[in-house]
């Protein structure tokens, strides 16, 4: 659980959750968020020296052009660059996670893109495939501006889709709304990785082997898909929890639908009240 009050914890919990989880190694992996126009980074080298553990006071906070407020700028992440373009050039983006996860640098070690499989990937970033930019120098600002590039291309195609590309031979990068979507995004692309890599192992050369998918799921089911919806159908005969046998009425029962929103909190505050005074 991501304790998104506290933004210099959860940057620790995070990188340590991604640490445990095999998505940054002991090499690399930076994360970073932002609050209002203060940007806080995790310090460098928090794999190589630190095994992510790492303490709320070494999270670096500084403003939009990387200027420390709290912390020292020599000890801000080798990244950085690449965090700072994504935030100035996308104002939705609240927080970004740069990783190695191994599955997916599978698939960047070969130039390869990586298409969307899983139900989780599909619905959490898109069907987009996640895409490759070029080579680049790790930390410098061309790798920051293609990677920019490629949110753009992607947003282009899809405005509602995940942002979330590789970089070759070296790792990939994730931004969204909040943190626990930087590190979702991550987690599904993996998986979603994973099960490429296993159903190629286990059935690449089967015949009978249908890797197809046969319904892409569209934006719109993809949105239905927190809606509540009715479990049974209405009229379905059923036992009550006290044993009477019952007829499913729908979710809104008719006592519910004539009794007022003010006469439940009538109810409600006399029973505190008596809670109270008892
Ligand atoms: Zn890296």
């Amino acid at each position: 659980m991501v304790n998104t009050k506290n933004i210099r914890k959860s940057i620790c919990e995070v990188g340590k959750l991604l640490y445990d989880r095999g998505y940054i190694d002991a090499s690399g992996g930076n994360i970073s968020v932002r609050d209002g126009d203060k940007i806080y980074l995790s310090p460098r080298q928090s794999g190589e020296h630190h095994q992510w553990t790492i303490d709320e006071d070494s999270i670096i906070v500084t403003d939009m052009c990387k200027i420390p407020i709290i912390g020292e700028l020599n000890k801000i992440t080798r990244e950085s660059v690449s965090h700072y373009y994504i935030y100035n050039a996308f104002p939705e983006v609240k927080a970004i996670v740069h990783a190695h996860p191994p599955f997916m640098m599978s698939f960047g070690s070969a130039h390869m893109d990586i298409p969307a499989v899983s139900e989780g990937t599909r619905c959490v970033i898109g069907t987009l495939p996640i895409t490759n930019i070029e080579e680049s120098i790790p930390g410098s600002s061309q790798q920051a501006e293609r990677v920019v590039e490629n949110f753009n291309q992607r947003k282009k195609i899809d405005p509602e889709c995940g942002l979330i590309c590789s970089i070759p031979f070296h790792g990939i990068f994730s931004a969204a709304s909040d943190l626990n979507y930087a590190f979702l995004f991550v987690e599904v692309s993996e998986i979603n990785c994973k099960i490429l890599i296993n159903r190629q192992i286990m059935f690449g050369n089967n015949p009978k082997a249908d890797l197809s998918i046969h319904h892409q799921i569209t934006r719109e089911e993809i949105n239905s898909i927190g809606q509540d919806k009715e479990a049974c159908e209405i009229g379905f005969k059923y036992r009550d929890p006290f044993g009477n046998e019952t007829v499913y009425q729908g979710q809104k029962s008719p006592l519910a639908s004539n009794v007022s929103a003010d006469l439940i909190s009538k109810i409600t505050e006399e029973v505190l009240r008596k809670l109270k005074n008892s």
